[in-house]
């Protein structure tokens, strides 16, 4: 670092002593900006430079609050919600997120994208694909996918398919030094060819997947040469097709924010592929209860065709999604689980159109904590299922019976004391 920052490097130094910047990501698609100011559980600080809904904060329980149960914003460090500055120019018709949970870039594309299109978001390890899905699902993203797959894989059934695919490479993560001192522990120099070479790999299967016309965006959280600048610069002699858009490389001494790298390229020339549609399985008898369901309990119709699960899972694919072909854990929105005789929404559901149930169970900030816990409340709505929220915000669901709401928030979702 001192070689390659000169008469910058006390001041790289010095940026080690300063504490990690905590950053949130406002949810555009559950709330609007001026209004999550005007309520914001906590002090904010400044806004982020490069992301109209991202802002500085210095609180500790962030990801306890009511308002994070809720998806009203994404907990993320500052400078990693520049990728979103690197992707939002691009066309996002049919998006792919190659290296994504937990999912921070997902939500953020999610949210550039305002539930229109269709986004992929694949996760290579199946713990954090579960992870990934979570978030996914509390963000409300109605148009996305998760899937767990390696990249080749993927590349199989999407040849020249994607309008954006983006490449948050694993990587040796020296820019979070700060964040995770776990990760000094894993720094070495051969380390870094490690995650270069897979990196580039990554890159190739990438590349394929992308249609004429079509972005790359690639980034990392390091400051390794051989990961950020090099690894474009071989793949740009390596592949005629694509020209640099742009490339920024971000340093704690010069932001608020840890280490970044971000480039963009497009695909100038090449093939644009369909990919096989998904075919959707029907079973009109689960169609009929989730129908007869969602008459009783919202005010809206649900668009689109609904897809049934050999297991009785239920899912609203967004129009026009393919085939994934690979082990997807969410296909659009989760609607529920109908066993033959009972229909039970899933948490999803809330998530996703909650503020459009008939019946709401409305608590304040203080008082959904219980709900929040798992426990029971006492309400007087009429028996049935209601949607919980903070103030308005759509928390889970609960069914009523003679005065006691049975919460039924996913047990793994739950805060513990
Ligand atoms: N985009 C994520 C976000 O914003 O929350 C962070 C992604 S993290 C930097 C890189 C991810 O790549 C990890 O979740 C890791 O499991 C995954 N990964 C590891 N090896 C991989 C491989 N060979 N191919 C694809 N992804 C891989």
């Amino acid at each position: 670092m001192q070689e390659r920052l000169g008469e910058e490097f006390p001041a790289f130094l010095r940026s080690y002593d300063r504490p990690p910047q905590k950053g949130l990501r406002i949810n555009p698609l559950k709330i609007d900006r001026e209004d999550f100011l005007s309520r914001a559980p906590f002090p904010l600080g400044e806004q982020i430079g490069w992301e109209r809904c991202g802002y500085y904060h210095a609180e500790e329980k962030a990801g306890r609050d009511p308002y994070h149960f809720a998806g009203l914003y994404y907990l993320q460090e500052p400078s990693a919600m520049y990728v979103g500055k690197m992707t939002e120019p691009c066309r996002k018709t049919r998006v792919l997120d190659l290296c994504a949970a937990p999912g921070g870039k997902t939500t953020q594309l999610a949210a550039q994208m305002g539930g229109s299109g269709i986004l992929i978001a694949n996760e290579i390890d199946p713990a954090r694909a579960k992870i990934l899905s979570q978030n996914v699902e509390r963000w409300g993203a109605v148009n996305c996918a998760v899937t767990n797959a390696a990249p080749r894989q993927l590349s199989e059934r999407f040849p020249s398919y994607f309008d954006l695919i983006l490449v948050d490479a694993p990587c040796s993560g020296e820019g979070m030094f700060k964040k995770e001192p776990e990760a000094l522990t894993h720094w070495s120099l051969q380390n870094v060819r490690m995650c270069a070479a897979r990196q580039y790999e990554i890159l190739e299967a990438a590349a394929s997947m992308l249609a004429a016309g079509g972005e790359l965006v690639y980034s990392t959280c390091t400051f390794a040469e051989e990961e950020d600048e090099w690894q474009i610069e071989r793949f740009l002699r390596e592949h005629s097709e694509f020209v640099l858009c742009a490339q920024e490389k971000l340093y704690p001494q010069r932001i608020r924010g840890e280490g970044h790298f971000a480039a963009r390229m497009r695909k100038v020339s090449g093939e644009i592929s369909a990919a096989k549609p998904y075919a959707i399985r029907r079973d009109p008898r689960a169609e009929q209860a989730f129908r007869a369901f969602a008459e009783d309990c919202f005010e809206m119709e649900f668009p689109g065709e609904i897809a049934a699960l050999a297991d009785g899972r239920m899912y609203l694919p967004p129009p026009g999604m393919p085939s994934p072909g690979v082990r997807t854990l969410r296909l659009g929105v989760e609607l529920g689980e109908w066993d033959g005789k009972l229909f039970r929404p899933a948490h999803a559901l809330a998530m996703a159109y909650g503020t459009q149930a008939r019946r709401k169970l409305r608590l304040s900030r203080e008082d959904c904590a219980a709900y929040l816990r798992g426990e029971t409340l006492n309400t007087d709505l009429p028996n049935g299922w209601c949607v919980v929220c903070v103030e308005e915000f759509p928390l889970g669901f609960a069914k009523v019976t003679e005065g006691v709401a049975k919460n039924h928030l996913p047990k793994g979702l739950r805060l513990i004391r």
